[in-house]
């Protein structure tokens, strides 16, 4: 039996993708990274022309276009692919999405180009993180960009979608090859990692749950409450966020965000001289995330909770460890 969405060319059946539609042409698709609703690709539609937002990795390439398939658009009517920042579960499937999509130019931040170009360094850093297993299992082969099809944008440049123009930032804190784009005809921003991250399956009475990235190895937090302070001085009325999507009132979030990142930095500095500063860590950051959820009213179920925030409480403190083992800002 084929799934409604039908075989992909290399006669992998591909079903239909989660997609989610918001005003101003904008489709958040979910690209399947490790569970629903963990990683969103945005598909941005201008009068007959489209641009994805991040990508997944090799493994939601179909979904993504499939998603374009759905809102009646051909490949060769995408522009642009915007990767806001090199981690894998944004860039991951870059090479192989451009593979299939003949007039489009990937934009990258002049730190990242290089590393989608030639993408050795990046596995290797991914390998080094997840174990060379679950590196295969999670993001597959990574296919480099052609060098002429890669596109830089400076801090501040404007880009054309059709008729709708957007700005593009540098925004350092979380990594320093992260941009995000500021898009008043959506009064948004996609923010990539730099506005935290924000689960659905967290949403309660209070709004939504939002928390930082600390993900290594670039973790800055100086950086990271400045540019989300840049973030807000565009005044945008909502946030694109790649985990997991749109929020609105940003501004009304902003508190959280700074509160988490000062505490982050609190409970590393603490355990700077324990045996495995990592594991430690690890566990006063599950206790303070936990604390924060009891305090929005979120499940209490304690396996509930592990099981969406399992991966990112693992990545948050490595990246402080990380942060603290080569000076910790001081
Ligand atoms: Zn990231």
């Amino acid at each position: 039996m084929i799934p409604p969405g039908g075989q992909s060319q290399g006669g992998e059946q591909v079903h239909q993708p989660n997609m989610i539609d918001f005003a101003a042409g904008i489709t958040a698709i979910d690209t399947e990274y490790v569970r629903p609703g963990l990683d969103a690709s945005h598909l941005v539609v201008q009068g007959d022309r489209a641009a994805f937002v991040d990508t997944g990795t090799t493994h939601s390439v179909p979904l993504l276009l499939a998603a374009l398939a759905a809102k009646g658009l051909a490949p060769e009517q995408v522009d642009w692919v915007w990767v806001t920042h090199v981690h894998l579960d944004h860039a991951g499937g870059a090479g192989e999405l451009m593979a299939a999509l003949p007039n489009a130019a990937a934009v990258l931040h002049p730190r990242g180009a290089r590393h989608m170009a030639d993408p050795a360094k990046l596995i290797a850093g991914s390998i080094a993180v997840y174990g060379e297993e679950a590196f295969r299992r999670l993001y597959g082969d990574i296919r480099p960009i052609p060098e002429e099809r890669i596109r830089v944008v400076e801090d501040g440049e404007r880009l054309m979608l059709g008729d709708r123009e957007l700005e593009f930032i540098h925004t350092e804190g979380h990594a320093r090859h992260h941009y995000c784009i500021v898009d008043r005809a959506s009064a948004g921003v996609f923010t990539g990692d730099c506005f935290g991250i924000s689960y659905r399956e967290l949403d309660s009475d209070a709004g939504p749950f939002i928390f930082p990235t600390t993900t290594p190895v670039q973790f800055d937090p100086e950086a990271a409450h400045n540019t989300i302070h840049r973030i807000l001085s565009y005044k945008p009325e909502r946030v694109f966020l790649t985990h997991f999507s749109c929020v609105e009132s940003p501004a009304a979030l902003a508190p959280q965000l700074h509160r988490d990142l000062n505490a982050y930095v609190d409970l590393a500095r603490d355990r700077a001289n324990d045996p495995d500063p990592e594991a430690s860590i690890h566990a006063a950051l599950r206790d303070w995330t936990f604390e924060r959820l009891d305090e929005h009213g979120v499940d209490p179920d304690p396996e509930f909770r592990e099981e969406v925030l399992r991966m990112d409480l693992a990545l948050n403190a490595q990246g402080l460890a990380h942060w603290l083992k080569h000076g910790g800002g001081v």
